[in-house]
Formats: C-alpha cells, sequence, structure tokens
C-alpha cells in the first residue's frame, strides 16, 4: 500500500536532495500483515478483532520497531502513519532500527486478563515475526509491561519485545523513559527558545497514562508548576500546582484523573493560558479548529502525531515552538535499544545509566534539530525529519537500495 501522505512534504525532499528512487520507496510500506483475532472473552463473549502490524522502512533494520497500540478506535490507516514516524524517530535517534507499528482494535480499558487473551492470541499469530527478530515490539498506547510479558510468556525470548517488567529482562529506567525524555527535551527548549529556567513555567498535559505522567513526574521535579492535567475521563487544573504523586494515587483508585480537584476539559485545556502545552494521549488533538486559539509559547509532542497538517501551518504562523514527536517522545525508544542489546548480550544496568544516555541522545539531537532549523529557516519538526531523511537515505545508499 502508498503511503499518500507521507511526512516528507517538498520542502525537506529539496532540502535533503531526495532522489525518485528513495522517494518510491519511503512512500510504500515495507509490509502489511492485516490479522482477525479469534478469542472468548468472558465480559463479551466470542469476539473476532482486527489487528494489524506494518512495516513501513526496513533499512536500518531488522528488526522494525514500534509499539503495539490497543485502541477500539485504531484504523490500519493510523497504524501506517505510526510505523512511518517510527522509521524517522529511530533514524532521528541514530538507532539500527526500521520503522514498525502493531495495532489491536479492542478497548483498552478491558480487565488486564481479557487485555492477556487477545494479546496472546496477536504474539501466537504473528510468532514468526518476533522470533525470526523481524519486529520488535513495545508498549503504546492501550499497552504496557504487563501485555510485553504475555508476549515474552509466548515466546521465552528476552530480545523479543522491550518495555518488559524487570524481573523478565526488563529494563530498569524504561518505564518512565519516554516522560523522562520529554522532560529533558522541554529544559532544553525552556533554556533555548523561552530563554527561561524551567522553574515557574506553568504546563498542562493531556494523557496521564505511562507517558503524561512520567513527564509530570519528571518536570515537577526539574521546578515547572503543571497546573492542569486531562485523560479520556475529564480533567483538573490548579492554578498554584498539582500534587503529581496525589493525581497519581488518585487514577491508581479511580482509572483516571476526573475527580481530581476542580474540572477541566480536554477543549479548554488547549486554549488554556498555560507557558508549554504537552498532548501526551492521543493523535489529531491540535487541530486547525483549536490551533488558532492557543496560547502556549511552546508545544511538546509527546504523543505521536498530535499536531495535524493545517494545526501545524497555524502554529507556525503564529510563531509557537513546536517540538516534533520524532524528537520530544523518543526517549521510549532509546531505552528499548539499551533493552534488546542487553536482552543479545546478557550484561545489566541501572536507572541512572538508561537516564543519562536517554539525556545525551536527546541533548544533542534537540541541538541538531534546533541548529538545522535556524540555518535552513524551517520548523523544528521539517529540521527533524530532514535530520533523519539524510541519515535513512545514506542508508539506503550503503545497502544498494537507491
Ligand atoms: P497510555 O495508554 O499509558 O495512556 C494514554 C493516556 O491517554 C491515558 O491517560 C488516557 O486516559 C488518555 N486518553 C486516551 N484517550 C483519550 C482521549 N480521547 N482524550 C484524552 N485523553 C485520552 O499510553 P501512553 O503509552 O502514555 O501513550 C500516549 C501517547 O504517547 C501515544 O500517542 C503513544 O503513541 C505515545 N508514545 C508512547 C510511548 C511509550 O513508551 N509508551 C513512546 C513514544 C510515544
Amino acid at each position: 500500500m502508498v503511503c499518500d501522505k507521507m511526512l516528507l512534504d517538498d520542502e525537506i525532499i529539496r532540502l535533503v536532495g531526495i532522489n525518485e528512487r528513495a522517494l518510491a520507496i519511503l512512500k510504500e510500506n515495507d509490509r502489511i500483515i492485516d490479522l482477525r483475532l479469534h478469542a472468548y472473552l468472558p465480559s463479551k463473549g466470542p469476539v473476532s478483532v482486527p489487528a494489524y502490524v506494518v512495516y513501513h522502512n526496513a533499512a536500518r533494520g531488522p528488526p522494525c520497531k514500534g509499539g503495539i497500540r490497543m485502541s477500539s478506535d485504531v484504523k490500519l490507516d493510523e497504524t501506517i502513519q505510526l510505523a512511518e514516524i517510527m522509521t524517522y524517530k529511530s533514524a532521528l535517534m541514530d538507532l539500527p532500527f526500521g520503522g514498525g507499528k502493531a495495532s489491536i482494535v479492542a478497548d483498552n480499558r478491558l480487565p488486564a486478563q481479557e487485555k492477556g487473551i487477545l494479546v496472546r492470541e496477536f504474539a501466537h499469530k504473528i510468532r514468526n515475526e518476533l522470533t525470526s527478530g523481524a519486529f520488535v515490539p513495545a508498549p503504546d498506547l492501550g499497552t504496557g509491561p504487563r501485555e510485553m510479558a504475555t508476549i515474552f510468556g509466548e515466546t521465552h525470548m528476552r530480545e523479543c519485545v522491550t518495555g518488559k517488567p524487570i524481573g523478565i529482562g526488563g529494563l530498569p529506567g524504561r518505564r518512565e523513559a519516554t516522560g523522562y525524555g520529554v522532560a529533558v527535551v522541554v529544559e532544553q527548549a525552556a533554556k533555548e527558545l523561552l530563554n527561561s529556567e524551567l522553574s515557574g513555567l506553568t504546563v498542562g498535559v493531556q494523557g496521564f497514562g505511562n507517558v503524561g505522567s512520567w513527564t509530570c513526574t519528571f518536570l515537577s521535579s526539574f521546578g515547572a508548576k503543571i497546573i492542569a492535567v486531562t485523560d479520556v475521563t475529564g480533567g483538573t487544573i490548579n492554578r498554584n500546582g498539582l500534587d503529581v504523586e496525589k493525581l497519581r494515587e488518585h487514577v491508581a483508585k479511580h482509572g483516571g484523573v476526573e475527580g481530581f480537584g476542580k474540572h477541566l476539559s480536554n477543549e479548554d485545556l488547549f486554549t488554556l493560558d498555560v507557558d508549554i502545552l504537552i498532548p501526551a494521549a492521543i493523535g489529531g488533538v491540535i487541530t486547525n479548529e483549536n490551533a488558532g486559539e492557543i496560547k502556549s509559547r511552546l508545544i511538546v509532542e509527546g504523543a505521536n502525531a498530535p499536531t495535524t497538517k493545517e494545526g501545524d501551518e497555524i502554529l507556525a504562523r503564529k510563531k509557537v515552538p513546536v517540538l516534533p514527536d520524532i524528537l520530544a517522545n523518543a526517549g521510549g525508544v532509546i531505552a528499548s535499544y539499551d533493552e534488546w542489546m542487553i536482552a543479545k548480550s546478557g550484561t545489566r544496568t541501572r536507572q541512572e545509566e538508561t537516564y543519562s544516555t536517554i539525556k545525551k541522545a536527546l541533548v544533542t539531537a534537540f541541538k541538531e534539530a534546533v541548529d538545522y532549523s535556524s540555518a535552513n529557516g524551517v520548523s523544528l519538526r521539517k529540521a527533524a525529519l530532514a535530520l533523519a531523511a539524510c541519515r535513512l537515505v545514506s542508508t539506503m545508499e550503503d545497502r544498494g537500495w537507491v
């Protein structure tokens, strides 16, 4: 299937000097696996659930690397878009991974045991992809360490999956890696783009799952003031700063943010007067309908693809910098690389080393993107994509593909 909404636009293609042959490869997906998972779920009875695995570009792999999304809304098109994002994210971070993604079209609020039934069936059906090393999944929206443990349970090979619990070869620091990375780039951006220290800056976050909650924890430990958080259940606001650990306890007990202090809707979050806005939940939330109303001085994409093309153009016209997903949320894949390597070598590491690897990689990538952006007069998103595309095309040349 040809991807007609590719991430690279004409300006990036011209800047990088991508030839027709390379472009034709980047427009296509290497492989799409289209599955139906048949299972019996105690709460629903017999179900047949669509599931997909997409390899966008495997030049820097195998493996193709990417998370497994579980959501009743997820579609094949979105899985393709997410796999493409992974291609450029891994290339930007200079990791030897192709871009992949998987999705299971099911409610991610199913009981853990029922999620496990679907994930086991999924792992069973793509067993060859997992055990051959073609695809190494990780958590994404709706999945976490428990689902990764289920995949390990099917293969009994530690290098088949990352984001596992520590006891079966998970990496200390992987759980909070993406949120830690978001906080690191926010700190850099505050200094370089807002000419400010983090302390005292106000932050609003959509999503309080893996990425959103750890982003909040690290940012508040770095001195920022988290004043608003929303999720699928609703939201909360406190101009004096939210107590993030108390919010974490509330979410663990009640299943969502709603009910913690003063209510805030998801719609109102995006037009709130905050210095930094961090969408860290779902895609397509900053659009032509709300981008004009955004008052924040900086947007940081904790989620994948939270900004539509039209939303992005409006923000560019308003001169609001956007730290793109392939940079801002790359902490997870950086840590996943370490977990994968350690699974292969049998060595061990510590949480501090994971944090230090993430920080080093992200500070370097942030600086490269800022320098490229000012040297070429393009947005940070275009700069990050151009840097990644350069690396990718050069790898395709090295392999004799182009
Ligand atoms: P998660 O399942 O742990 O949490 C998702 C959060 O989003 C929850 O708080 C949920 O309530 C909220 N949410 C879901 N639907 C919503 C809606 N309609 N409106 C508002 N909030 C909604 O997922 P996660 O792993 O934190 O992933 C969040 C985003 O970060 C996704 O875009 C994912 O692709 C991206 N991401 C995740 C990782 C990772 O390591 N987990 C790495 C890179 C990028």
